[in-house]
């Protein structure tokens, strides 16, 4: 049987990824609708290749050529689908972008996702890494997604307690990675809103601004202003956001850490563990703005790894273990990293 006709072969990656890492993929399928999906389920030798699921391509490190086929999720739409007195209810295709799907949800006046306004990639990665910044992370406005079950083709439906999520975490980074390929999302916006400034950036990019009461809308400006300074425009300068995962250390382990470093920002968390800044860690180990080959540390923000021109995946894992031994060396303290490595 021959493969469905929107199968293509060895297709460059170079543009899919945000990290402009070159590679090719031996089979490449867009998927713009779960029928399409069903119609390559169906295809015989559908079992025989290896698959990767790929969003915006914006938490990806590229390590080499992809020898299976490849799907990306062009899955559109976005809608309210209901209201009551405690919240809104938005559903949106996993396809769409997520700052574009934030910024609609603000334009219609469904306020609870601007702090995670010019997050890259699209709404069904969303879930995948639990997203977070600025104090919210998606979980707490996730609802549930549908997804398809790649294994039986089956459609299949993931509440909130079924995801496990966690710190950038969840069940598709885990048990269930690459079983599933998301198909909508739907969100649980609350009423009443409530601002979530308490993070020191934003309180000062508003201070700043003079505003004292902010809307959802005052709050998205802020942190859109905040990102496109501190965080390099993929566009321009190749990379996957932030490189590493915060460190949470238990509380014995950062009294000893404090004693050595005492000035050292940390976050004690309500389980009585404590989270550390990866960023300022990286920092102190020297990387800022350093090169190791084509890769380098972004001299704006230490947790970003940036594609100075012509980087491979290997010239990125270098780098990233080489910061991982130096934290460990100085601090004691292992790094890991947030980007999906294929
Ligand atoms: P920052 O303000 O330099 O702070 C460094 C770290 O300290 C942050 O990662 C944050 O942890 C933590 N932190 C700061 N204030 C805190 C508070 N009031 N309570 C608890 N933890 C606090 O951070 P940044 O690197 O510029 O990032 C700002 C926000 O955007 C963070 O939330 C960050 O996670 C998010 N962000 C995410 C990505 C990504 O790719 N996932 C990329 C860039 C920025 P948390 O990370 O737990 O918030």
């Amino acid at each position: 049987m021959t493969p469905p006709d929107f199968i293509q072969r060895d297709i460059p990656l170079a543009d899919l990824n945000t990290f402009g890492l070159p590679a090719q993929a031996a089979l490449f399928a867009a998927i713009k609708t779960p029928a399409q999906l069903a119609s390559l389920i169906a295809w015989p030798e559908w079992r025989d290749w290896p698959r990767f699921v790929l969003g915006g391509g914006s938490n990806l490190i590229l390590a080499g050529d992809f020898p299976g086929l490849m799907l990306q999720v062009r899955i559109a739409g976005r809608e309210l689908v209901a209201e009551d007195a405690a919240a809104w209810r938005v559903r949106a295709g996993a396809g769409e972008n997520w700052h574009d799907f934030v910024q609609w949800t603000l334009d219609r006046g469904w306020p609870g996702l601007e702090n995670l306004a010019l997050i890259p990639g699209t709404v069904g990665a969303a879930p995948v890494q639990n997203i977070g910044a600025y104090g919210l992370e998606v979980a707490e406005r996730f609802a549930h997604l549908d997804a398809v079950d790649l294994a039986t083709g089956k459609g299949v439906t993931f509440d909130r307690a079924a995801c496990h999520f966690g710190y950038r975490d969840s069940v598709f980074k885990r048990e269930a990675a690459g079983r599933y390929l998301i198909t909508a999302v739907t969100f649980r916006l609350p009423k009443p809103w409530r601002p979530l400034t308490g993070y020191a950036d934003v309180a000062q990019e508003l201070e700043t601004r003079k505003i004292v009461h902010p809307t959802a809308r005052d709050i998205a400006n802020a942190v859109i202003a905040i990102r496109s300074r501190k965080l390099p425009d993929p566009a321009q300068m190749g990379n996957a956001g932030s490189f590493f995962k915060n460190p949470v250390i238990n509380a014995t382990a950062w009294t000893h850490l404090a004693a050595r470093h005492p000035d050292l920002p940390h976050y004690p968390q309500p389980d009585g563990t404590v989270k550390l800044a990866a960023g300022g860690l990286i920092e102190r180990c020297g990387w800022k703005g350093k090169n190791l080959g084509p890769v380098g540390v972004y001299e704006r923000q230490a947790l970003v790894l940036v594609n100075r021109g012509g980087a491979r995946g290997a010239d990125v894992l270098r780098l990233a273990q080489a910061i991982q031994a130096s934290v460990r060396a100085e601090f004691g303290v292992e790094l890991e990293p947030e980007p999906v490595v294929v």
